[in-house]
């Protein structure tokens, strides 16, 4: 019985030298209780999907990352969050963008794929459908913390001085959380879940909820990303990987560092993925500073880690 999980909190961090020793606890304690929560699922015998799920719900529910509670703000001050699932088995997908008070947005996206003829809802109509099913709910107040709301603040500030995108700090550029399992029944799943990037326009939607960008799972691997979406979109990176394994022959390895380090990186995009094959092997690349990644693979060989 071969079972893998592999997860993401986002490739915007802090530098090395700028993260205090007590926020890195705070950090690695989150990606453990995510793999933890994930993990348990693959070993009981649970399906990827269920894995994957139970992971990014750790991840939304802790407000150091970027994603359900603690997500980021829009330049209009609000918070548009967004999330997708895709169950590699039926190669069947759903998203959600636009969110603002559904307390876990990575269940509504799988809410979508499972109980709606759609793949993607967004705004408004995804709110009322959450409601419609009875997903939990919260008020505005509960998604907000007060770094992130600094974070918009700096920004615009930056913006108003005439700041560019190569001059944001990482950790202000970033954030996203994810996964991507086997289950011991060879099924692989992906879900990524984002409140977006800081200061995005209002109505902005990133690669997480554009099945194929952010998201992708099939027969032969799953993927989460995070980093600049918009260069993941103009891939299709989740999508690419798995193409170069099919029609390339590529491992899932060269696959993740060759979209990673030479497509993102020729468009100008920075950030990682985290991946999972059919074998169970585990690929973790990102192409900046760091990424918050943690994962187990097929040979119960663990990796927690931030930087390098
Ligand atoms: N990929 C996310 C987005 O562009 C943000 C991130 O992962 O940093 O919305």
């Amino acid at each position: 019985m071969t079972i893998a999980l592999a997860l993401h909190g986002g490739a915007g961090t802090l530098r090395r030298s700028e993260l205090s020793p007590a926020d890195e606890q705070r950090y690695r304690a989150g990606l453990e209780a995510a793999l933890q929560a994930g993990y348990r699922v693959l070993r009981q015998g649970g399906a990827a999907l269920d894995a994957v799920c139970a992971s990014v719900c750790a991840l939304e529910d802790d407000p150091l990352f970027n994603a359900g509670r603690g997500s980021v703000f829009t330049l209009a001050g609000a918070q548009e969050m967004e999330a997708a699932v895709m169950d590699g088995s039926r190669q069947d997908a759903g998203s959600v963008t636009g969110l603002s008070t559904v307390r876990n947005p990575v269940l509504l996206a799988r809410a979508v794929m499972e109980r709606s003829p759609h793949v993607t809802l967004g705004f408004a109509a995804a709110e009322d459908f959450a409601r419609r099913i009875g997903l939990p709910t919260q008020a505005p107040g509960y998604f907000h913390t007060d770094k992130r709301w600094q974070a918009l603040l700096l920004e615009k500030e930056r913006l108003a001085a005439g700041g560019d995108d190569a001059d944001i700090p990482e950790d202000r550029k970033h954030g996203t959380v994810g996964a991507a399992a086997l289950d011991a029944q060879g099924r692989l799943a992906a879900a990524t879940s984002t409140g977006g990037r800081t200061a995005k326009w209002p109505g902005r939607i990133g690669d997480t909820p554009v099945i194929g960008a952010g998201t992708w799972a099939d027969a032969h691997c799953a993927v989460s990303a995070t980093g600049h979406g918009e260069s993941f979109i103009r891939c299709a990176a989740g999508h690419e990987i798995s193409a170069r394994m099919r029609l390339a022959g590529m491992s899932l390895e060269q696959a993740c560092d060759s979209v990673v380090h030479d497509e993102l990186l020729r468009l100008g995009g920075s950030g990682g993925v985290v991946a999972v094959d059919r074998a169970g092997r585990v690929s973790l690349p990102f192409n900046c500073e760091g990424m918050y990644r943690a994962a187990i693979d097929g040979e119960g060989r663990r990796t927690l880690a931030i930087y390098r």
